[in-house]
C-alpha cells in the first residue's frame, strides 16, 4: 500500500505564487508516488469572517486552480473539508485532548488575532483543526510551506498525547518543505511572509494575474540600496526574487549564481517577472477551460467525497471506541 499524503489549502483570498511554491508545485510533482488527498479547508476559512458569496466562489475558484497547477483528480482525492463531517467530528475529540496553552504559543493565531477586533474561537482552535484535517486520514507525509511548520509539530504532539492517554491510534505524519520556495515573502516587504490574507496590490502575485500585472508588480518590488546583485551582501528582497526564479526554473545554486551575479537590479526584475509570467500562463490558459464546465468541477467533488468518507469514517470509528463514546458495532 503507499504511503498517503495530504495538505490542504484555504478558498480564500486570491491564491499567490507563495501558495504555490510552497504547496501546490509540489503536490503535483509528487501526487504518483502516493495516495493523495488535497483539501479545500474552508472550514478553516470561516475562522476569520468571509462574505457567503464570495466564499462560495472561491471554493470552486480554488478547484479549478488545483487542477490547472496539474494534480490529477483520477489519481488524487480533490476534497472540500466541510463536505466530510468527519473532519469536524474529529478535530473536537482532539480539541478534548488538547492543552489550551499549546495553542496560545501558535505564531499564526497571535499574528491572526491581532488583525481582528473581536477573535473567534475557531482562530485559536485552527491547528486543532488541522491536526484533525491530517489524522483523520492517518496521513504519512504533509507538504506544506515552512509556515505551517508549527501547526505541524503541535499536530506531532496531540497525536501523541492522544496515543498515550487512549493507546497507539494515530500514524505519526512528517512535514516535508520544498527545498526552495518554502517561505515566499511579500514584494512590497521582503519582511512578511506572502499572504493571501495581506493586502496591497503590490504584496502578492496572484495565480490568475493577467501577464502585464505580473510585470508590473516585479517592477515595483523593494530591493535595497545596492544597484546589482552580490550574493554575499543583497537584502532580502532581491534573495526573495532570485528565490521566486529558482523555484520556478529548477536551476542550482551555481546556474543562478552564473547567470545574476553582478546583474543590475531593473533586469533582474524583468526577468523574474518574465519567469513567473511564462511559468503561469499554462495553467491561466487549463483554468479557463476547467471552468467553462461548472459540471465538471461538481462531479470531480463528489467523486472526491466519495473516495475518501470510508477512511474518514473509520478513523472516527476508531477513535470513537478508543475514548469510550458509544459505537455501532
Ligand atoms: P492566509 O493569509 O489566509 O492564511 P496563506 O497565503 O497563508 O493565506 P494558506 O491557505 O493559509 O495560505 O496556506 C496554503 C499553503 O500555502 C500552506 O501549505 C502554506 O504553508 C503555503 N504558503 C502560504 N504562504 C506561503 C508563502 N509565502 N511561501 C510559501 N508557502 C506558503
Ligand atoms: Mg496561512
Amino acid at each position: 500500500m503507499k504511503a498517503r499524503v495530504l495538505s490542504g489549502v484555504q478558498p480564500t483570498g486570491n491564491l499567490h505564487i507563495g501558495n504555490y511554491l510552497g504547496a501546490l508545485k509540489n503536490w503535483v510533482k509528487i501526487q504518483y508516488d502516493y495516495d493523495s488527498i488535497f483539501c479545500i479547508v474552508d472550514l478553516h476559512a470561516i475562522t476569520v469572517y468571509q462574505k457567503p458569496e464570495e466564499l462560495r466562489a472561491k471554493i470552486r475558484e480554488l478547484a479549478g486552480i488545483f487542477i490547472a497547477a496539474g494534480i490529477d483528480p483520477k489519481h488524487s482525492s480533490i476534497v472540500v473539508q466541510s463536505s466530510v463531517p468527519p473532519h469536524a467530528e474529529l478535530s473536537w475529540m482532539l480539541t478534548c485532548v488538547t492543552p489550551i496553552g499549546w495553542l496560545y504559543r501558535m505564531t499564526q493565531f497571535k499574528a491572526k488575532s491581532e488583525a481582528q477586533d473581536t477573535i473567534g474561537d475557531g482562530l485559536l482552535q485552527y491547528p486543532v483543526l488541522m491536526a484533525a484535517d491530517i489524522l483523520l486520514y492517518q496521513a504519512n507525509i504533509v507538504p506544506v510551506g515552512d509556515d505551517q511548520s508549527q501547526h505541524l509539530e503541535l499536530a506531532r504532539d496531540i497525536a501523541q498525547r492522544f496515543n498515550s492517554l487512549y493507546g497507539e491510534t494515530f500514524v505519526m505524519p512528517a512535514t516535508k518543505l520544498p527545498t526552495v520556495g518554502a517561505r515566499v515573502m511579500g514584494l512590497d516587504d521582503p519582511e512578511k511572509k506572502m499572504s493571501k490574507s495581506a493586502t496591497g496590490s503590490g504584496h502578492a502575485i496572484g495565480l490568475l494575474d493577467p501577464p502585464n500585472v505580473i510585470r508590473k508588480k516585479f517592477m515595483k518590488a523593494t530591493t535595497d540600496s545596492n544597484p546589482a546583485v552580490d550574493l554575499a551582501t543583497m537584502g532580502p528582497g532581491v534573495a526573495n526574487l532570485l528565490n521566486i526564479f529558482q523555484a520556478l526554473s529548477d536551476w542550482t545554486d551555481e546556474q543562478m549564481r552564473a547567470h545574476f551575479s553582478g546583474m543590475r537590479y531593473g533586469d533582474l526584475k524583468k526577468q523574474v517577472g518574465e519567469m513567473v509570467a511564462s511559468s503561469l500562463e499554462p495553467i491561466q490558459q487549463r483554468y479557463q477551460e476547467i471552468t467553462a464546465d461548472p459540471a465538471y468541477l461538481d462531479g470531480i467533488l463528489r467523486e472526491g467525497v466519495e473516495r475518501v468518507m470510508p477512511i474518514a469514517n473509520s478513523t472516527v470509528e476508531l477513535v470513537k471506541s478508543r475514548m469510550g463514546l458509544y459505537t455501532r458495532s
